[in-house]
């Protein structure tokens, strides 16, 4: 297990993320001729609304651009709320070949899933991301692992290149940055600039809010109370800083969006008597061994740490993984990995 030090203060974040050099993607991007932009596995609105933002200024230049993801097939329903929606096209026909792909908000070629076969066909790669446990697999990589979002990071790069940000561009960048900073809970120096700046456009940011963050069927209630009723807390785990944990059945969201099922996370973590959260969630019915496990910490364990010895990844505090085998034997195995 990583412990964190004390240094996590805003003020160390804003003088590295300025050491940051935008100069050889600013490069790259000034001159596309073609441009795939791939968002990672399951996309949610960092991710989108990073790559749909990217793909507005870049299509005001006449540069062509195919945003995608390989799977599901279809955009998660809150996400549809975004604009742009007309870049995104299916994972099979995004172009075998092309000048520029980029990456958003994806710290692995693993989060590229069916579509990570498209890096191969390209004559560079740009990686746009904020994950601490990105691998820099592109030819130029920009991972700021200090940005509250990648949209924050997007952002950075659309002024260098002069894009007007107008409201659609911002709906897409406030998309990123309010859920990823968790309606602003996890917030740095500049990210409330950003936000204002976005605003000033005339989204709405409630909407947007309310949208992506604060809508659920009915069902999510009865849902939640079965989930939730799993819940165990083990207080001698990560060596006595305490887990919680809950596990999701597919039996327990038939019907329910994706949406439901990544809202649990965000319940489960505000237990006090627990550092660490987790939420197993049963990947499919038909494979009832796999599993997609949410990690969240509030200021001591280094999660994205946890998350890479299980085989995944993701930052400090907010992390995850994919894996097999019988739930018992999977919180053993998270309990052993936190010691
Ligand atoms: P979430 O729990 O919201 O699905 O994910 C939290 C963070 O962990 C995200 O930043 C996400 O990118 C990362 N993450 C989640 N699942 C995986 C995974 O299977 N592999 C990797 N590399 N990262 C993951
Ligand atoms: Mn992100």
């Amino acid at each position: 297990m990583t412990v964190l030090g004390p240094s996590h203060d805003g003020v160390e974040h804003a003088s590295r993320c300025s050491d940051l050099d935008l100069a050889p993607a600013l490069a790259a991007l000034e001159a596309a001729t073609s441009v795939t932009i791939l968002c990672h596995v399951q996309p949610d609105a960092d991710s989108l609304g990073s790559g749909l933002a990217l793909a507005y200024a870049l299509s005001r230049r006449s540069v062509p651009v195919q945003v995608s993801f390989a799977e599901p097939a279809e955009l998660p329903q809150s996400l549809r709320s975004l604009p742009g929606r007309d870049f995104v096209v299916p994972a099979e026909i995004v172009a075998d070949e092309v000048d520029l792909l980029v990456t958003v908000d994806c710290g692995s070629v693993a989060r590229l899933g069916a579509l990570a076969d498209r890096l191969k066909g390209a004559h560079q790669t740009l990686v746009i991301d904020h994950h601490r446990s990105n691998t820099r697999f592109g030819s130029i990589n920009i991972v700021d692992e200090t940005a509250e979002s990648t949209a924050s990071v997007i952002a950075r790069i659309l002024d260098l290149l002069g894009t007007d940000v107008d409201s659609d561009i911002a709906h897409c960048l406030y998309a990123g940055l309010v859920t990823d900073t968790g309606s602003f809970r996890w917030v740095r120096p500049g990210t409330h600039r950003l936000a204002d700046r976005l605003l000033a456009t005339g989204i709405d940011g409630a909407r947007i809010a309310r949208t992506l963050l604060d809508t659920h069927p009915f069902g999510w209630l009865p849902m939640l109370a079965k989930v939730l009723d799993t819940a165990e807390l083990v207080p001698d785990a990560a060596r006595g800083a305490g887990l919680v944990y809950a596990v999701v059945r597919r039996s327990d969201v038939d019907g329910l969006r994706s949406e439901e099922v990544e809202s649990v996370i965000d319940i489960v973590r505000t237990t006090t008597e627990a550092e660490v959260a987790a939420v197993f969630k049963e990947a499919a019915a038909d494979s009832d061994e796999r599993w997609s496990v949410s990690l969240r910490s509030k200021e001591l364990v280094d999660v994205s740490a946890v998350a890479i010895s299980l085989g995944g990844g993701g930052h400090s505090f907010a992390a995850g993984y994919t894996t097999n085998g019988p739930i018992e034997d999977l919180v053993s195995s998270l309990v052993a990995a936190l010691a």
